[in-house]
């Protein structure tokens, strides 16, 4: 069996015992406070390994739609073609997600601009339901999702490897000049919630439901995400994702 199967067996087990739990909590238990804990902190390092990081800001005018690196801009946030105040969420993003969403992300590149992966952070505000099912996004921005699995990181700061849903996805396209083409790239994500880490979107809604029912709090969880290009013909994303998210990930753990 390999490893990604053996971690979704093992997800099943852990849905199905939560919400057995959950279950019996219910008769016992009422009331949920929402506390402001998050698992992370909301902030993305300038740097990522030997990655840079900058800015992105986009304009919040849905018939506009541009957005731009920070530092190239001549007039700092504000739109060259619109003249709307610049912010970090796309329009879909401004009207798709409650008022108190946290967001924060950057584009990173390696010298020569390899290997560039956006990054973004989202964290849920009092009302929880900005995190959705990712893949839900992406097959309605007419992505295809072709493949889908888990991958193991391994980490330095503690023993247990860093789990990261990937999504390999390919897109219908036209070149400059016309022609068809086809656009392939990734995207990646995990969940972190207080005291709690997941690839999985079942998995974190069990342990809302779980820290909900039974310790009868509701944390603010986060979604961490990293899209990029990739080569159709190779894995070679899967290493460039371990190196960037194995480097990322003590950048945002909570200073105790
Ligand atoms: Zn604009």
């Amino acid at each position: 069996m390999d490893p990604s199967q053996k971690s979704f067996l093992g997800a099943r087990l852990f849905v199905i015992a939560a919400l057995a739990l959950t279950a019996w909590a219910l008769v016992f238990k009422t009331g949920v406070a929402n506390t402001d804990e998050a698992g992370i902190v909301l902030q993305l390092p300038a740097q990522v390994g030997d990655w840079d990081g900058l800015d992105l800001l986009f304009c919040p005018d849905r018939n506009c739609g541009g957005q731009y690196l920070a530092a190239r801009l001549e007039t700092p946030g504000v739109c060259p073609r619109c003249g709307a105040a610049l912010g970090n969420m796309n329009w879909a993003e401004r009207a798709m997600l409650p008022k108190d969403t946290g967001m924060v992300r950057k584009y990173y590149a390696r010298a020569g601009n390899r290997d560039g992966i956006h990054a973004s952070i989202v964290l849920s505000g009092d009302d929880r339901s900005s995190i959705h099912r990712p893949q839900v996004c992406m097959t309605a921005s007419g992505h295809e999702i072709v493949r889908e699995q888990v991958i193991r990181i391994p980490l330095e700061e503690r023993a247990a490897p860093l789990e990261v849903m990937v999504m390999d996805m390919s897109r219908s396209t036209t070149n400059s000049d016309g022609t068809p083409a086809i656009q392939t790239t990734f995207y990646a994500y995990w969940f972190v919630g207080k005291d709690r880490e997941t690839a999985s979107h079942i998995v974190r809604m069990a342990w809302m439901a779980y820290d909900r029912v039974v310790h009868g709090v509701s944390h603010r969880w986060a979604y961490i995400a990293l899209s990029g290009a990739r080569d159709p013909a190779s894995n070679a994303h899967f290493q460039t994702i371990a190196d960037f998210a194995s480097r990322l990930h003590p950048a945002l753990l909570k200073p105790d």
